[in-house]
């Protein structure tokens, strides 16, 4: 039998993204392999300087520009590593687009926020965002490895907060602790990854020994921007405090290099699932090949695509924002045409504080009580017959609920 035909709306690439070019023997030639895979010595040379990133990178008069106008605004911060991942031939290398300053990010438009998710009237204490009724954000520290272009909590990243102090971490976790309703503690910053082992114990230990606390989560962009950060020291301890997940952010399969899947299946292999989010941006992922390739070779290293997110309407980043009909679209150019697996939660976090909701293609056509009319991936108008019996109690929960544990 010959297989079905099936006409993907998605083209398929040229080129697999297999064989990353890295520039780390012209950009670095003097280090070591044993520098190179140090991530002390890759934070002690990361270039922190318009003038720096200039002797690694030709810069178009956008991105001088940009730099001279965001030295007041934001950090300007890039990893050797992520640096050997840029394109020097084009300004549109979806690495360079996240590292390297331009203009357009110095210019604030009507009804941009500087605290576009309200976090801040949601902080009980300094180190604690409570947003949701059973999940927190503790903000451990406020550096990172890169200085993403498109961070939307650069209030906090910029430096005005510096470490949290020994004092605001002990508040945050007091607060936790007293916090019942707290089954979901999500370590934030920016990057909790950039902490020594001891330093990350010192937060994870006491918070594994909150009773009410079931899980975990570490948000990090260290899989993507020094991926030697991850130790086989660092996997262990992660393991010990179980069940604790890693939500990366990988934004372009660019960037899944063969250091990037060390790291991760380091991680898996350890027993520490991996799940990324990434950000929907214009020109640097806005295509629905490009995402459906990312959420593809994340899941080759057992990375678990989990939210897609809509930009925020933060300060600065107007010209990376898409309509939110891009985000449908690519959804709907994945849903169906491949694994359920690699299709990610479209999440649009709303300005002002409402938190996260999702979106996805309407597939209703037309209900009624006797049926609903669907159409099918590929467009198929299909009936689906409602039952008609519509109590959907179920008898044995109260058994269940009182049941004695
Ligand atoms: C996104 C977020 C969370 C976690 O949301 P999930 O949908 O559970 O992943 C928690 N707190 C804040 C403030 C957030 O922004």
């Amino acid at each position: 039998m010959v297989p079905p035909r099936f006409d993907s709306p998605v083209l398929p690439l040229d080129s697999p993204s297999d064989a990353p070019v890295t520039r780390r023997r012209e950009l670095f030639p003097d280090a070591t392999d044993a520098e190179w895979s140090d991530w002390r010595w890759q934070l002690r040379n990361a270039v922190r300087s318009g003038a720096g990133l200039a002797q690694k990178l030709e810069l178009t008069d956008d991105e001088r520009t940009g730099i001279r106008d965001t030295a007041n605004v934001f950090r300007l911060g890039i990893s050797p590593y992520y640096l050997s991942l840029i394109d020097p031939a084009h300004a549109f290398c979806p690495v360079r687009m996240q590292a390297v300053p331009v203009a357009a990010e110095a210019r604030v438009r009507p009804g941009e926020l500087v605290d576009p998710l309200g976090e801040d009237p949601r902080r009980p204490v300094e180190a604690i965002v409570h947003k949701y009724p059973d999940r927190v954000l503790l903000l451990a520290l406020d550096s990172c490895s890169v200085y993403c272009r498109h961070c939307t909590r650069r209030r906090i990243t910029a430096g005005g907060e510096a470490e949290l102090s020994k004092r605001a971490l002990a508040e945050g976790l007091a607060y936790v602790r007293r916090t019942p309703q707290v089954r979901d503690v999500l370590l934030s910053g920016g990057d909790p990854f950039m902490l020594s082992d001891e330093r990350l114990e010192e937060i994870l230990e006491p918070l594994r020994a909150i009773p009410h606390v079931e899980l975990i989560r570490i948000g990090t962009r260290i899989p993507v921007c020094l991926p030697m950060r991850v130790t086989d020291a660092l996997a262990r301890l992660l393991r010990k405090y179980a069940p604790l997940f890693v939500v990366t952010h990988f934004n372009h399969p660019k960037e899944i290099t063969q250091e990037a899947r060390v790291a991760c299946e380091r991680l898996v292999d350890h027993g520490v699932p991996v799940e990324n989010q990434a950000v929907l941006m214009r020109r640097v992922n806005s295509s629905a090949r490009i995402i459906k390739e990312l959420s593809h070779e994340l899941l080759k290293m057992r990375v678990r695509p989990y939210y897609l997110h809509q930009m925020d309407v933060a300060q600065g980043l107007e010209h990376l924002r898409t309509p939110i009909s891009t985000g449908v679209e690519i959804l709907e150019q994945l849903r169906g045409w491949t694994s359920g697996l690699a299709v990610p939660h479209l999440a649009v976090d709303l300005p002002g504080g409402g938190g996260k909701v999702t979106l996805q293609p309407d597939y209703v056509l037309e209900r009624r009580a006797d049926a609903t009319v669907l159409r099918s991936y590929r467009g198929e108008r299909i009936e689906y017959p409602e039952p008609e019996e519509r109590d959907v109690s179920c008898p044995y929960d109260d058994v269940w609920t009182k049941r004695a544990r």
